[in-house]
């Protein structure tokens, strides 16, 4: 972590600041503090492979001895989460290899991490109206100021905060492995950091301009105290923040997901002294698909939110924001464009050709909806192909690009 993300973390429970204990060991580089102690009026919290860990459960407990200690590769080892030696051994063994994949280091922590289909992530309808919503508000807002991505997990939507973030994007999640994962391949130059959504957030008042939490609201227990907290985190001298949370799920509608979501009128309530506005997710989708506009000033009917499973809700006071916005796709390559893994691909003389596959029935059933911008075939020039991995950018692939039949996936993704 850099050390000037002292100036913004707190303590989550005295709101204290954090400061390095340096009469106990520790290591800095050029990158800040790597390993060590931080300490405020009441805890101390470890610093495990340059993430703040800002929580009391057990593994943190754990890794805090371990630090102690001066077992820094232990409390590292504490905080993946990998109990039994062997398979903690066998992640170490992936993750010290420089050309390891995203792939690679999820499988090394067996079958249910992430459920296999974050390699479908940058090309799923929820991810695609995300992206877009997250990337409309906070280019909107931001204006030199910091984002937050809260139960960011393992950072894709971090990865759309890169450059609109005036400072590293701050990705907060509970699972360390996640955040870790985040920093390495999804977000690289983020801030991670640990802690838990069901505390007080461990950040000062006002530290970002933007701040968001994505398909995972309805797993928050303390739901009240969470959106005070991202009020909070964006409460600065100028006013005009804004908080995002992004397809969470609604009470009044059937979906198969867990967690306890809320109908609108309980999601509303949770703002008490800033206005949110609510919108469907049938709504968003369509118009970033078929008319590539985030339409913020759309009105969705009650009946229609009611109905959606899925909702967005926005709270600002900034003018801007609820305003139509066009979907910008980014000319700059933030990793290396590839094939999306969801097309078989076979080859024939010049070209490739490409047939849309899911990896299973249960997907299909979840994301089908990204059958309205991928094709079921499509072929693609294979020298044109070569010539966007070498680094260039043939204009005839633009409309492939905007359709995430290739996508611009981080670098030692699978
Ligand atoms: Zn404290």
């Amino acid at each position: 972590m850099q050390c000037a993300m002292l100036d913004i973390l707190r303590c989550p429970y005295c709101g204290g600041r954090l400061e390095l204990v340096t009469s106990m060991c520790h290591r800095t580089d050029d990158r800040g503090i790597q390993e060590g102690l931080l300490g405020c009026h009441c805890c101390i919290f470890p610093v495990v492979d340059g993430i703040p860990v800002l929580h009391l459960q057990p593994a943190a407990i754990a890794a805090r001895a371990h630090l102690e200690a001066g077992r820094p590769a232990l409390a590292l080892r504490a905080m993946i989460g990998l109990d039994d030696e062997a398979a903690a051994a066998r992640f170490e063994a992936v993750a010290s290899c420089a050309t390891a994949t995203y792939r690679d280091l999820a499988e090394s922590l067996g079958e249910g991490f992430e459920g296999g289909y974050f390699l479908y992530r940058f090309s799923d309808p929820t991810y695609v109206v995300a992206d877009a919503v997250v990337r409309a508000v906070a280019r909107t807002v931001l204006d030199g100021r910091r984002a937050l991505d809260v139960c960011g997990g393992s950072g894709h939507l971090t990865r759309s905060l890169l450059d609109l973030s005036s400072g590293p994007p701050v990705l907060a999640d509970l699972y360390f492995v996640k955040v870790w994962l985040a920093r390495r391949f999804t977000a690289p130059g983020c801030e991670p950091v640990c802690c838990d959504a069901n505390a007080p957030l461990p950040f000062v008042r006002g530290a970002f301009g933007f701040a968001m939490c994505a398909d995972a609201f309805q797993y928050i227990w303390t739901k009240r105290q969470f959106v005070g907290e991202l009020i909070r985190a964006i409460d600065g001298d100028r006013g005009n923040g804004a908080v995002a949370i992004n397809h969470t799920r609604n009470a009044q509608a059937w979906s198969p997901s867990q967690g306890q979501p809320l109908p609108p009128s309980g999601y509303r309530d949770l703002f008490e002294t800033l206005q949110p506005r609510l919108f469907g997710a049938a709504g968003l989708f369509s118009d970033v698909v078929s008319r590539g506009v985030v339409d913020l000033a759309r009105r969705d009917p009650e009946q229609a939110l009611d109905a959606d499973p899925g909702l967005t809700i926005i709270a600002t006071r900034h003018p801007g924001v609820f305003e139509p916005h066009t979907v910008d796709h980014p000319r700059a390559l933030r990793g290396t464009y590839r094939i999306n893994p969801l097309y078989e691909t076979t080859r024939a003389g010049g070209r490739l050709q490409l047939r849309l596959r899911f990896p299973s029935e249960d997907y299909e059933a979840e994301y089908g909806g990204c059958r309205h911008y991928l094709p079921e075939e499509t072929t693609v020039d294979a020298s044109l192909l070569q010539a966007l991995e070498a680094g260039g950018r043939p204009p005839a692939l633009d409309e492939l690009i905007r359709r995430r039949v290739i996508v611009d996936l981080p670098v030692y993704y699978y």
